[in-house]
Parts: structure tokens; C-alpha cells; sequence
């Protein structure tokens, strides 16, 4: 079913779902306190890996990228990486030069872990600095301080990593502009390839959210958010990053996030672990969300089971919610939106054909503009509509 004849990519993702305490604002799927579940839950997901090879019909035939995301990654060991991309490599052909990447969280590597990630074969890594002040940190209650956000970096690029992004937030509780513009330049001096900035969004249940809700703390006005996003844009540029997506920046188009890009450009990926989704020819999978059940759900998988053994939630997903999927995702890339083309190819019809006044909609609006590449037209954000994203993607839901 229509993954089209365009060349898709496809990616491998794996959740790891542990951390050392629970960061104030997070409600991702992980656990506090339960690091003695690692060594099972590597052996879980090696299993899941080794059965989803089997058991999937009609997998890619090869990834182009692997992801560790979490939680906390880097709290895994450096062997226990090597062990799940052997693994990788043998039941998928990892493509030359795959892109590798893990999440790391300062505070939870020794000297000499990065190499040891490096030489497992992981070949970008992600720092979660979030901030570079004190006070900010404490206040999202992260387990590193300033020092050892800057640390990691420093020793990231020195033990030999050409490839790492940093992870920053803003629009945080009594955030300045001018604090919030201090970070950025703090980023930039440790020359990051890639970074990643999330305005902090306050999820209910979280224990920053209920801080703002009794008025212990004060959420960032709007207009004060939006500025910290446009002084971004503006920086970055200046520092000569390429705004490529919504939320991120790169040095140069070599170090642009390839694994994120498949989500953005809405193409299959397998999802392991604990809460993990996969997007397969048009079925959505999610995967139990607890670690020790999916631990049990993948010690009791044999030969004889179904694909997706830990999965919870199946949704196959029709052609029209595909390509609304397809033009909300990949509206997300600002540098290159959607290609008329290649939504062509894949689906048979136009964009506009599809969503005619939407597109009427949003261009009126100045949310978006058709532009010319190489491969003829593609609908693009404005630069205002980067910062209005959500009123973009809203027509197409
Ligand atoms: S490190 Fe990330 S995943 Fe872990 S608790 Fe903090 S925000 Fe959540």
C-alpha cells in the first residue's frame, strides 16, 4: 500500500527507557530508579529485533538510520550498544555510512564513554543541555549543572565525535530574553553541528505543571516565547546554521537529523522497546508502555508468535489520514516543506488536488508559499509561519 515509487528511507528506533530522576517537565515514557531492569530489557529488545526481522513481511531492505532515544541512553553501557548493533547489522542491512545516533544526558558518562559509544558504533550524539544556567537547571529539575553540560560537549568532540547536536529549551519560567540569548551563545561556543531548540511545554501531570498551576511559578507570556524563537532564527543564521526544520538548525546539510527526517517526511520506521511506535506500510504500531511488561511480553515471543509481540495499539491508517500525516509532517521542514513531485509519486495526485482550501487557506494567511527547487515546486512555511506552525498543520488535520 502506497509507499509509492519514490526512494523511501527507513529507520530503526529504539527506546530506552530509564533515568536517573524524573526531569520536572517530562512526561515521556521512562522510569526513575529501575536500572536494575537494563540488562533484561537490552536482552528484550535484542529479542524484538531478531523477531520483527523475522516475522515482518515486506521490511525495507535496508536501514538508512538507527536511533537510541529515551529516557536516558547513554545510562545503558557502551557493550550493551555494541551487543543491539551487531544484532542491527545482522538482521537488517544497515546501509553504508548509516547515521547512528544516541541520546546523551550530561551527568551520566565517565571519560572515556564517548569513545567507547564511538568505537560501538554510534556516530552522532545528542547532548540534552536544555540550559546553561544554574538556576534553570535546578528549575527543570535536571541532574547536571552548567559545568557538566559543557563537559560533556568538550569531551564528546574530543574523544573523537564529528557529528553533535545540542538539545536546548526555552520560554522557560522567568526566563529573560537576554538569559535565554546567553544560552545560545554558550551553545555556539562549544561549536555544535546540529542543535535543537524546544519551547518548554508544560504537560499536565508534570511537576512544573502543577508549580504554574498553583502560581508558584510564572509560565512565559507568548509574545516573550515567540521572541526567544525569532531570536533564535536570527542568531543562528548569523552563526551561518540552516534552519531546516521547525525546531532545528544545522551547521552544514550533512549534519541535518536523517532519522528525524524520515518522520518528517513520513516514511516507515520500526519503533523497539517500551512504549515504542513503528509506521510500516501505513500501520501505526504501539508497543506496551511499562518496561517490565514488555520485558515479559518479549521473554514470552517465540517463533511461533505474531509480528509485534509487545504491541498494545494497531491503527492501519487510510490513504486520506496518510497524506494529511504526510503534509503535517512535512510542513515541519522549513527549508524544503513538500515536494509537489514526490507527493505526486507516492500518492498519484496533487497536493492541491487534495487539499485545495487549505492550501488557499494558508498561503492567504502568509503561513506558506509555493517555491521552486530542482525537482519543480514544493510548499514551503514563510519565516513567520515557522513561528505560527501549529496554524498550518491544524488545516490539515
Ligand atoms: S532526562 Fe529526558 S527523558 Fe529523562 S526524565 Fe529528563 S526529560 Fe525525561
Amino acid at each position: 500500500m502506497l509507499i509509492g515509487k519514490i526512494a523511501s528511507m527507513f529507520g530503526i528506533y529504539l527506546h530506552i527507557p530509564f533515568c536517573l530522576r524524573r526531569c520536572k517537565y517530562c512526561d515521556f515514557i521512562t522510569y526513575a530508579g529501575k536500572e536494575e531492569l537494563m540488562p533484561s530489557y537490552k536482552s528484550a529488545l535484542i529479542r524484538e529485533l531478531r523477531h520483527q526481522a523475522r516475522k515482518i513481511h515486506g521490511l525495507p531492505a535496508r536501514a538508512d538510520t538507527v536511533f537510541f532515544g529515551g529516557g536516558t541512553p547513554s545510562l545503558m553501557r557502551a557493550e550493551w550498544i555494541r551487543e543491539i548493533l551487531d544484532c542491527a547489522r545482522g538482521e537488517f542491512r544497515l546501509a553504508s555510512g548509516a547515521e547512528i545516533s544516541l541520546e546523551a544526558n550530561p551527568g551520566t558518562l565517565a571519560p572515556g564513554d564517548f569513545s567507547s559509544l564511538l568505537e560501538a558504533g554510534v556516530n552522532r550524539i545528542s547532548i540534552g543541555v536544555q540550559s546553561f544556567d544554574e538556576g534553570e537547571l535546578a528549575l527543570l529539575g535536571r541532574i547536571h549543572g552548567p559545568d557538566q553540560a559543557v563537559e560533556a560537549v568538550r569531551e564528546a568532540r574530543r574523544e573523537g565525535f564529528r557529528n553533535i547536536s545540542i538539545d536546548l529549551m526555552f520560554s522557560l519560567p522567568g526566563q529573560s530574553l537576554a538569559r535565554w540569548k546567553e544560552n545560545l551563545y554558550e551553545a555556539l561556543s562549544l561549536q555544535p553541528d546540529h542543535l535543537s531548540l524546544y519551547s518548554l511545554i508544560l504537560e499536565p501531570g508534570t511537576r512544573l505543571f502543577e508549580e504554574v498551576r498553583q502560581g508558584v511559578l510564572q509560565p512565559a507570556e507568548d509574545e516573550l516565547a515567540a521572541e526567544m524563537y525569532e531570536l533564535a532564527q536570527d542568531e543562528l543564521d548569523k552563526a551561518g546554521f540552516t534552519h531546516y526544520e521547525i525546531s532545528n538548525w544545522a551547521r552544514e546539510e550533512a549534519f541535518e537529523a536523517r532519522h528525524n527526517k524520515i518522520y518528517w517526511k513520513n516514511q516507515p520506521y520500526l519503533g523497539l522497546g517500551a512504549g515504542a511506535h513503528s509506521y510500516l506500510s501505513g500501520i501505526r504500531t504501539v508497543n506496551e508502555k511499562t518496561a517490565e511488561e514488555y520485558i515479559r511480553k518479549m521473554q514470552a515471543a517465540n517463533l511461533g508468535s505474531e509480528a509485534f509481540p509487545a504491541a498494545v495499539e494497531k491503527l492501519s491508517l487510510d490513504l486520506y489520514t496518510i497524506q494529511q500525516e504526510t503534509m503535517m509532517l512535512g510542513m515541519r521542514l522549513t527549508k524544503e516543506g513538500v515536494s509537489e513531485r514526490a507527493f505526486h509519486e507516492r500518492f498519484g495526485v496533487g497536493i492541491a488536488d487534495v487539499f485545495p482550501k487549505e492550501i488557499e487557506r494558508i498561503i492567504a494567511r502568509k503561513l506558506a508559499e509555493w517555491r521552486d527547487f530542482s525537482d519543480g515546486p514544493h510548499l514551503v512555511l514563510t519565516k513567520g509561519g515557522a513561528l505560527l506552525g501549529n496554524q498550518a498543520f491544524q488545516e490539515f488535520v
